[in-house]
């Protein structure tokens, strides 16, 4: 097996406005096994305020394994995780309340009303009371769910339950808003309400990670998307600037840059970060 791999690269961003903006996610030499099988082998992110950012990747490229340390779900085995300058490994806990977070396969309560569920939440969340009954009815009627909202979620139907754990993820109206393939089984419509929002978020200043497999809807919604393959960086950057390095037309598109960027890569021997000089942390 060979160990050539299409070397990272980070290219500038599209605006000067964005380097202007504050550094919100910050993520390093991030490493994390499953059992000994490697997942994430030094994977490095970034965003900051006013971005929305699109994590993409094949299947098992470390997506999820990103998000998922990223909100505290899992401990990586090395790295350096910061949220607004606060370091995630360190003090795992506070940094939460600024954080929305919607799960690749959201589990909800099926026997809550979405109203109940979303009064549930911003409570556990923090949100005044009357602040609360106003952002669950806004949310309910924005993203279509008010004829739904005082039936079981049981009985809602798969496009419907993840606009509502949409819901449940910014309720707070969270500064970072962490998204795991959102737009799954959502109608267009829907995903159109949902990127409207997103965009939203990022122009009052917040920031979005987004992981998806919809090359199209990155390509449209995201200031920078980070391409990783085999729980590596392979390139990060603005589409334009994206197109400028792998020398495609001015015309490619994010799906013809990611399918030649992740085909050309070899997959890569699998390392430790003690083989590359890093040390395991804890
Ligand atoms: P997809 O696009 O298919 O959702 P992904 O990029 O989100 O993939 P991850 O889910 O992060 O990828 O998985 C990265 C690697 O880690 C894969 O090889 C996967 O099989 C492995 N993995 C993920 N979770 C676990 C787990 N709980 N136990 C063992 N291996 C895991």
């Amino acid at each position: 097996m060979t160990r050539a791999f299409h070397p990272t690269f980070q290219v500038p961003r599209a605006t000067l406005a964005d380097d202007l903006m504050a550094l919100t996610i910050d993520v390093q030499q991030l490493w994390k096994s499953y059992e000994g099988k490697p997942a994430l082998q030094g994977l490095f992110l970034d965003a900051h305020a006013g971005e929305i950012v699109g994590l993409i990747g094949p299947n098992g490229a470390g997506k999820t394994t990103t998000l998922k340390i990223l909100v505290g779900l899992l401990r990586p085995d090395y790295g350096v995780v910061r949220v607004k300058d606060h370091d995630v490994l360190v003090d795992p806990v506070s940094y939460k309340a600024d954080i929305g977070y919607m799960p690749e396969a959201p589990t909800l309560p099926e026997y809550l009303t979405p109203s109940e569920f979303l009064g549930y939440v911003g409570r556990i969340r923090n949100l005044p009371k009357e602040r609360l009954a106003v952002r669950t009815r806004e949310l309910l009627t924005i993203l279509d769910l008010a004829p739904k909202a005082d039936e079981t979620i049981a009985s809602l139907s798969k496009g419907m339950k993840a606009k509502l754990a949409f819901a449940a993820a910014i309720i707070h109206e969270p500064s970072i808003l962490i998204l795991d393939e959102p737009l799954i089984g959502i109608d267009p419509a829907g995903q159109h309400l949902l990127k409207e929002r997103l965009t939203r978020i990022a122009r009052s200043g917040g920031t979005v990670l987004v992981s998806t497999h919809q090359l199209d809807t990155a390509e449209r919604l995201c200031h920078r998307v980070a391409i990783v393959n085999h729980g590596r960086n392979v390139a990060t950057g603005s589409l334009e600037s994206l197109r400028a390095s792998v020398d495609s037309g001015e015309h490619a598109s994010l799906e013809e840059i990611f399918l030649r960027l992740t085909q050309e890569a070899t997959v890569p021997e699998a390392e430790t970060p003690r083989r590359r000089g890093w040390f395991r942390r804890g």
